[in-house]
């Protein structure tokens, strides 16, 4: 079976790709690098996102629920929008949320690019996938309100908290269930089969536009349930098949 890999900066200060063994990503277990194991939560390792991305190609009003919780249609084509690298985050950040606005969780599946893509087929677009992680696309919904293309709204720093490891695509079901908790409170529960476009619809749509170098990421957005963040608070995204994210926000600095 394919390893979940998982990026990480040792004690000493490397950046080391290791795999995730003996336990689920995110909350229990612990991480082989190069034949040494390391404890995920010793002091001086932390995670990194799984994938450094050139870009973040998010959908849009891709669950029914959701579109309908936002007074939205499910549109006839995805929806898109982009969230720059500067907005990755990972496991165990605490991103600061922005002074004065809304700023709401959202859970979504996200795809993990593997190769340089553009123009794919649907048959060519499932061989394009290196693999699944988790993300949370942290939305101001101030901002996302007054403005057309949701730079403040979507694409401000760590607004795109993404882990904990790289799962491969077998290990991810066309049912798997997608989580968001709060504090521990369930607020978001759905399947991968809710997508309206699924996975690889977005791959040939997305591009017949854009190049997908490898290692970009696709969020497949996300459904019904979100709401509003305060500071100190912790999510938590669970997929099955790759794990769980877990992220807190902090007061504005
Ligand atoms: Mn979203």
């Amino acid at each position: 079976m394919p390893a979940h890999s998982v990026r990480f900066r040792d004690p000493a200060g490397a950046v080391r790709t290791g795999r995730w063994v003996d336990g689920e990503p995110g909350a229990d277990g612990r991480i082989v690098a190069a034949g040494r194991p390391y404890d995920p939560d010793a002091d001086g390792v932390t995670l990194l996102a799984p994938c450094e991305p050139t870009k973040i190609v998010c959908v849009g009003r891709n669950y029914a629920d959701h579109a309908a919780e936002r007074d939205a249609s499910v549109p006839d084509r995805p929806t898109l929008f982009l969230k720059p690298p500067s907005a990755v985050a990972s496991h165990g950040d605490a991103v600061p949320l922005l002074p004065d606005v809304q700023t709401d969780y959202e859970a979504e599946l996200a795809v993990v690019i593997g190769e340089q893509s553009r123009n794919l087929s649907p048959e060519q677009a499932t061989d394009a996938i290196a693999g699944y992680t988790c993300m949370v696309d942290l939305s101001n919904r101030d901002d996302q309100a007054r403005e057309q293309n949701w730079v403040r709204g979507k694409a401000f720093d760590g607004a795109a908290p993404l882990g904990p490891v790289l799962a491969p695509p077998s290990s991810v079901p066309a049912d798997a269930a997608i989580e968001l908790r709060v504090d521990g409170d369930r607020r978001q529960a759905a399947s991968r089969s809710d997508l309206v476009f699924s996975v690889p619809e977005l791959l040939v749509e997305i591009t017949r536009y854009c190049t997908l170098e490898p290692g970009d990421v696709v969020a497949t957005g996300t459904p019904a349930g979100v709401g509003p963040l305060s500071p100190d608070e912790t999510v938590a995204v669970t997929i099955e098949g790759v794990g769980t994210l877990c992220h807190t926000v902090t007061r504005p600095a």
